[in-house]
């Protein structure tokens, strides 16, 4: 069996196909980051413009790199929620001619779901597992306990983790700083952080009181903003420049951030350990996403994990962000599981909002 997955949700342009075994047979990627990092942040129908531009040829190669003929595929498998609607859309239609002019199968595939169960690709990992992603766009608590079927623990409240640490390192305008100009928000914030002191400003982790499993990141943007404003007022410097203070400042965010992940993700695995969800002595927690590969934020997350007998599983940093192999690997799991293989596509639409599974971030909070 082999199936091409397609992925569009945001600003990548994206598709690789995938064997029953896991191998990828071919991939291609077309990222968008530098278009939106000039506009400080994405316009909607820019993307809508890239990933049009990009599809077709981003499909042929993922394709050819495998010397891989269209007719011997089993299925295309797409993502069409969540996401950004005319992103979305792009992928969804390019795949809908595909499969009508190939007569194959359509799978529509879950992004989140896709980001949850690519450890399946790349470890040996039964259900039900824990999934924490955190990324510049995803911040969720997942019980994983079949292909489609997962619990919802916690959510970011407002805005994910990197998108925070995307927002402080523009304010310390880091990428002046001669050391990070070229990296991520979240990756100059972890550079600096080194030489930092992360007790020179104390912060509480948000939501402290809160028994739930959800996450807050924009009361500690603030908190830092003000910090920040204050240190510049001090330092008598302009915006735009480069406090003396910036390390310690990102030394404070990260180790903020790091805390109350690690506080929400052991409550999780608490809450399903007590309820028999998990496994009592060796269950598994997979952390993916772009700020999966702060070691600092790691580091916390597997002192949890050691302190609750789990196994922290993270995919390499290539999968922990958006590709298309996650989707074509989702695309397999739903072919092997008979679920959601549409051979009528009549009536399918792409969903800008959709949740992982059910949500019982609820009784999470009630439980405690
Ligand atoms: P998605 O749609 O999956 O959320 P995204 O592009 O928003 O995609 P990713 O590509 O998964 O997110 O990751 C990018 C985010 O990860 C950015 O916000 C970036 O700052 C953050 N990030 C990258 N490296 C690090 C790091 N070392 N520490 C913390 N954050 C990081
Ligand atoms: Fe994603």
């Amino acid at each position: 069996k082999l199936v091409l997955g397609i992925e569009t949700s945001c600003d990548d342009t994206a598709a690789a196909v995938v064997d029953e075994a896991g191998n990828v047979l071919g991939e291609a990627i077309h990222s968008q980051t530098e278009v939106h990092l000039k506009t400080g942040g994405i316009i909607p129908p820019v993307a809508q413009q890239l990933h049009r531009e990009n599809i077709q040829r981003i499909v042929q190669e993922s394709l050819s790199a495998g010397r891989i003929s269209p007719r011997e595929l089993s299925a295309v498998a797409t993502t069409v929620k969540p996401g950004l609607a005319l992103s979305l859309g792009v992928g969804l239609s390019f795949s809908l001619q595909l499969v009508n002019q190939l007569k194959k199968p359509f799978i529509p595939i879950h992004h989140m779901e896709a980001h949850a169960l690519t450890i399946r690709l790349t470890n040996k990992v039964e259900f039900p597992f824990l999934v924490l992603l955190i990324s510049g766009g995803h911040c969720l608590l997942a019980l994983a306990r079949g292909v489609s079927d997962f619990l919802l623990l916690g959510k970011s409240l407002d805005i994910a983790p990197g998108d925070m640490l995307d927002k402080v390192a523009r304010r310390l305008s880091l990428i002046r700083h001669p050391e990070c100009s070229a990296m991520s928000g979240g990756k100059a914030i972890e550079h600096l952080a080194k030489q930092g002191n992360r007790f020179h400003f104390d912060i509480s982790p948000p939501m402290q009181h809160a028994k739930n499993c959800d996450f807050s990141f924009s009361g500690l943007q603030h908190v830092i903003d003000k910090i920040i404003t204050q240190k510049e007022k001090e330092e008598g410097i302009e915006k735009g420049q480069i406090l003396s203070s910036a390390a310690d400042i990102a030394a404070a965010v990260q180790h903020t951030t790091a805390c109350h992940v690690a506080k929400r993700t052991h409550r999780a695995i608490l809450f399903c350990k007590q309820r028999d969800l998990l496994c009592q002595s060796n269950a598994v927690l997979v952390v993916s996403g772009g700020v999966a590969s702060n070691l600092y934020i790691r580091r916390a997350l597997e002192i949890v994990a050691d302190a609750t007998q789990c196994t922290l599983l993270c995919p390499p940093p290539k999968l922990c962000t958006d590709n298309g192999i996650m989707i074509a690997w989702n695309g397999i799991e739903r072919l092997r599981a008979g679920l959601g293989i549409l051979h009528d596509v009549e009536g399918i639409r792409y969903e800008p909002k959709c949740p992982l599974g059910v949500d019982i971030s609820k009784e999470v909070g009630e439980a405690a």
